[in-house]
């Protein structure tokens, strides 16, 4: 149903079916003349509903698609502008880089693998972390992009977690990490590992000082982040949809051997069974974190520190 509709709106975009070349290749006829069809990167279907989006059009709805609202994936720099004042955001810890420190060789090393990340993304690693302000609100932010090697966890990511969180601490900010990850780095073996503990420990110091720490899951974020960092906040909400979980169905099939829900690993799945405190559409995504920013922020204030909020 969904494709017949999605159809109707992109057959007429370019020329005539009729003049197709299908008839002169024997092989897979109906999938070379779909490419041809739609010039590349203008218009992409819709992985849930069928539909044809306009990309420049999904792009404006902060890449949801505007039938269905299947939310897409945002890089670290979008999903930065979109939890940010404009011109707030200053980066920390911006030059920190992964190092092949097992001299990883599987089908590519883990040093070309790094390299092509790097050349994909303009980014150093799988986060982005600073300070910044939401609404005029200063908080710590830390986004994960997975484009980066699937926003695994290496030594790199751990690292730039636990200063951004010790940053938060020491300053008395706020805290809220963006999540998306594939989990461990396993290129880097046990030092990925040990990025779970590293996290904790400085996520424990921040609570004790009494600081909100908001995490936004976002499709998907698994394994090792999950088993930290990202499962300690004192608010979670996750996107719509967002694949969460640790282990991937299949082994937990196989080694349970139990009969799986349906949609089990789903933020709305997760929601029902309060390991997620709310799911947030991304357009609303702003004002509510912003909203929670606040709320938190003037309870800290009221608290500890009464010369800063005597001066507002
Ligand atoms: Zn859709």
């Amino acid at each position: 149903m969904a494709l017949l509709f999605g159809k109707s709106k992109y057959s007429t975009l370019s020329g005539t079916p009729g003049d197709s070349s299908s008839h002169h290749s024997g092989l897979s006829a109906a999938e070379p003349l779909k490419k041809k069809e739609i010039p590349e990167g203008l218009w992409e279907k819709c992985k849930k509903c069928g539909e044809m989006n306009f990309t420049k059009k999904r792009e404006e709805n902060l890449n949801v698609c505007p039938r269905c609202g299947c939310h897409y994936p945002l890089t670290a720099q979008q999903r930065i502008a979109l939890l940010t004042d404009e011109g707030t955001f200053k980066e920390v810890d911006a030059l920190l880089e992964s190092v092949d420190t097992l001299k990883f060789e599987g089908v590519a090393s883990y040093t070309e693998k790094l390299g092509a990340s790097k050349a994909k993304t303009g980014l150093k690693d799988a986060i982005v972390c600073g300070l910044a302000r939401l609404k005029g609100v200063p908080y710590a932010l830390g986004v994960m992009d997975f484009r980066f090697l699937g926003a695994s966890m290496g030594a790199v990511v751990g690292e730039k977690v636990t200063r951004l969180v010790e940053l938060a601490t020491a300053r008395k900010l706020p805290l809220a990490i963006v999540t998306a990850s594939g989990g461990a780095r396993m290129y880097e073996g046990m030092i990925s590992l040990m990025q779970m503990a590293k996290t904790s420990g400085a996520l424990e110091r921040h609570q004790e000082e009494g600081l909100p720490y908001i995490v936004i899951m976002t499709h998907p974020t698994t394994a090792g982040v999950t088993a930290s960092f990202a499962s300690l906040g004192d608010l979670i909400v996750a996107e719509p949809e967002a694949l969460i979980g640790f282990a991937g169905p299949r082994v937990i099939k196989d080694t349970t051997q139990a009969h799986l829900p349906e949609g089990f690993q789903t933020a709305e799945f997760l929601l029902k069974k309060g390991l997620i405190d709310r799911i947030i559409d991304r357009k609303n995504l702003r004002d509510e974190l912003a909203l929670c920013l606040e709320y938190f922020t003037f309870g800290a204030t009221s608290k500890g520190d009464l010369k800063k909020k005597a001066s507002k």
